[in-house]
């Protein structure tokens, strides 16, 4: 009896909602102050611009006396970790991070100058060996959920033309041209909007001033302790020698032409 009844149900059911004209449907409402505040939270040092959004920062010049702000790392991509070779890594280029001759960089060379288009392609282009540029500025983030500032945060900046990076310094010149504090001043620098729009070839980003001009003894009263003295060993970049570079290339890309490789590529200045 009650298998009969149950399909008789479903059918008047049914029934109801083809008979009303169904609204367009809206993406379901569940935002939440919980998972905005997670976005941002704690124990990640890193703050990047893969997603359409705004960060709040309030950022520090270098305090290893370079009076860049940015900090930079120069990175050959798609490698294997040797100890783990389902975990990916990224190769720091000796040319940058140790002005030594870096063999990742001879062989993104080498590979895209061949005729076979696989091996160019892999030579050159982002996410290829070609090495890739990664800058960030150092800063506290203001959460927006919680309204408390978080830091030390490293905040990779899109570093193009366009990018976040440029239009930094457009800011600090300016300040310079006008003899005034610039927004990294420890006493009077200014909270800034860093801004990205858009996804895809639509991105767009921009730098906004927000009017709050905050000391960083106000933005935490730590913070000098806390505020990273040694970026490059905070971003853990992996600055191996040459032979290392050479065992890693070869495991992570095992179907390379490693014996013409050898043959061809230089492991040095002088070889
Ligand atoms: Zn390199």
């Amino acid at each position: 009896m009650a298998k009969k009844k149950a399909p008789a149900k479903k059918a008047t059911a049914k029934k109801k909602t083809t008979a009303r004209k169904a609204p367009p449907a809206r993406p379901e409402y569940n935002a939440s102050a919980a998972a905005s505040a997670n976005m941002t939270k704690r124990d990640s040092i890193y703050v990047n611009f893969k997603e359409p959004g705004t960060v709040l920062a309030r950022i520090l010049p270098r305090l290893d006396g370079n009076p860049a702000i940015f900090y930079k790392s120069v990175l050959h991509y798609k490698m294997k970790d040797p100890d783990d070779l389902d975990r990916g890594i990224a190769l720091g280029c000796l040319d940058h991070h140790d002005n030594s001759f870096c063999y990742a960089c001879a062989v993104a060379d080498w590979l895209a100058g061949q005729e076979n288009q696989a091996w160019a392609k892999m030579g050159k282009g982002f996410g290829s060996f070609e090495a890739s540029d990664q800058v960030y500025v150092m800063g506290w983030v203001k959460n927006v959920a919680t309204n408390e500032w978080e830091g030390p945060k490293l905040i990779n900046v899109p570093a193009g033309p366009k990018g976040i990076a440029p239009k930094l310094t457009r800011k600090l010149s300016t300040a310079e041209d006008q003899r005034r504090p610039s927004f990294v001043d420890y006493d009077k620098g200014e909270t800034l909007a860093l801004i990205r729009e858009g996804t895809g070839r639509n991105t767009e980003y921009d730098v906004e001033s927000t009017g709050e001009f905050i000391s960083m003894d106000a933005v935490d009263k730590n913070w000098l302790a806390k505020a990273f003295k040694d970026v490059d060993k905070v971003l853990d970049v992996k600055v191996w020698d040459v032979a290392t570079q050479r065992e890693v290339m070869e495991l992570s890309h095992p179907k390379l032409p490693w014996a013409q490789i050898d043959a061809e590529v230089p492991m040095g200045y002088d070889s």
